[in-house]
């Protein structure tokens, strides 16, 4: 369990001020100058060290990301961007730092921007977000003010102008290109990688990258060393992770903890166990809407970090934990996922614009039991068949929620079409209905 001496965000729960002030009080900007002044390699270094990993999703080492950058600016600016585009669901860890702990996201982007040779950052932030928007954007003013951005940002010697741009409420644009394009007043359409952002992002300009909660952990890293949030966790997954835990459970909230804590003690230590107790538990979907479900006996021993839920077939993703009780229909909660990525396809691989409609359409017909039972085999080759062949990770997005529902599930899901041939007899069952 994370001691509270460890804990990076002291205010998650906004009982505390969001000001500029409040946040001084809690340790924010602390040191800003003279951690900028030991330049942009040591910031990247230290953060290497810390083993930080991509908080959005991906998982994909944040130090090494920014060293992808090219080492000095040519004809174009560097970019930093900020994806604050958080859709998927079941999260809401990015939104309560923006309006709880604003400044620690606006001080990471000075250290980040700094790392990655950026003297312009852009806040990409989710449509419906309004009111946080508006809360960020005071702390931006109130930074401003205090001399903490723009020239000489901090007494730095180092000047980096913060800008938020308000998406409009499309979840594709939480993709890092699809982002870019809307940034760039285009549709989010993903583009196709290489070349990839450090080489060609924002107008054409080197570019990174960084999610909220991964950007906001960088001024303790730096303060306190990589070796200090480096021994938090274990290998590979080390720090700290703010997790989201809603569904069945007594107390849904967002807390931060160690990473690496098993599931169980998740739940039962911060949201008050599942709804009935822990037997009555029947599934979790553990990072978010996209990552594939794992059952009760997979609960019961797993531990929340990247590579425990790799193993189990799964993913962190965004520490998004979906608990579902016994109550649930699996397969019609399977399928309403099904709905959501089919509707939020942008369209432009064949894959996943017809796949996930299919998926959905079996899905809804088998949420009744009218299919055939080959149908299930049908159901994860169209999986497969979207599965890494698509532009962006949208289309694998949509298949693992279905191929973790048919891992876990296949007995249930043909014991439903039974039942249903058992009713409508094989005869006149109308077969297809919802095709
Ligand atoms: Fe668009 Fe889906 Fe292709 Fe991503 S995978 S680019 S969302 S069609």
């Amino acid at each position: 369990m994370l001691a509270d001496k460890d804990r990076i965000f002291a205010n998650l729960s906004g009982e505390g001020a969001a000001s500029l002030k409040a946040a001084r009080a809690r340790g924010d900007w602390k040191n800003a100058a003279k951690i900028v002044k030991k330049g942009g390699d040591w910031i990247t270094q230290t953060v290497k060290l810390s083993g930080l990993r991509g908080r959005g999703g991906a998982g994909f080492p944040a130090g090494l990301k920014w060293s992808f950058m090219p080492k000095k600016e040519g004809d174009a600016p560097h970019y930093l961007v900020v994806n604050a585009d958080e859709s998927e669901p079941g999260t809401c860890k990015d939104r309560d730092i923006m309006r709880r702990e604003p400044h620690k996201l606006l001080e990471g982007c000075l250290y980040a921007a700094r790392a990655c040779g950026a003297h312009c950052c852009y806040i990409y932030i989710r449509g419906e977000f309004i009111a946080e928007r508006e809360i960020l954007q005071k702390a931006i003013d109130e930074a401003y003010a205090a001399k903490l951005l723009g020239r000489n940002a901090a007494s730095s010697g180092w000047d980096l102008e913060v800008h938020i741009h308000h998406g409009a409420g499309a979840y594709i644009c939480g993709e890092e290109t699809a982002l870019l394009e809307s940034l760039e007043g285009k549709k989010g359409m993903p583009r196709l990688k290489p070349p990839f952002p450090a080489l060609m992002g924002l107008y054409g300009a080197p570019t990174t990258v960084n999610n909220v909660e991964t950007i906001a952990v960088v001024p303790e890293i730096l303060r306190r060393g990589g070796a200090w949030f480096g021994g938090l966790g274990r290998q590979n997954n080390t720090g700290t992770k703010i997790f989201c835990i809603s569904g069945h459970v007594e107390k849904p909230c967002v807390v931060e903890e160690e990473m690496g804590i098993p599931l169980r003690d998740l739940i039962e230590t911060y949201a008050g166990g599942v709804r009935g107790g822990w037997e009555n538990l029947l599934a979790v979907i553990p990072g978010g809407s996209s990552v594939p479900l794992i059952p009760k006996r997979i609960c019961d021993t797993v531990r929340m970090d990247f590579d425990s839920l790799k193993d189990a077939d799964s993913a962190l993703g965004t520490g998004a934990v979906i608990v579902m009780d016994r109550s649930v229909d699996i397969i019609a909660a399977i399928a309403g996922i099904a709905h959501f990525y089919r509707h939020e396809s942008c369209g432009q691989c064949t894959p996943c614009r017809e796949g996930a409609g299919w998926m959905w359409r079996i899905l809804t017909r088998m949420t009744q039991g009218n299919a055939e039972s080959a149908e299930i085999d049908a159901l994860l080759d169209v999986s497969r068949r979207i599965e890494g062949h698509t532009i962006c990770g949208l289309g694998d997005a949509a298949a693992w929620p279905v191929q973790g529902l048919i891992r876990h599930f296949r007995p249930l899901m043909e014991e439903r079409i039974r039942e249903f041939s058992a009713r409508a007899g094989d005869r006149d069952r109308p077969r297809a209905a919802a095709e």
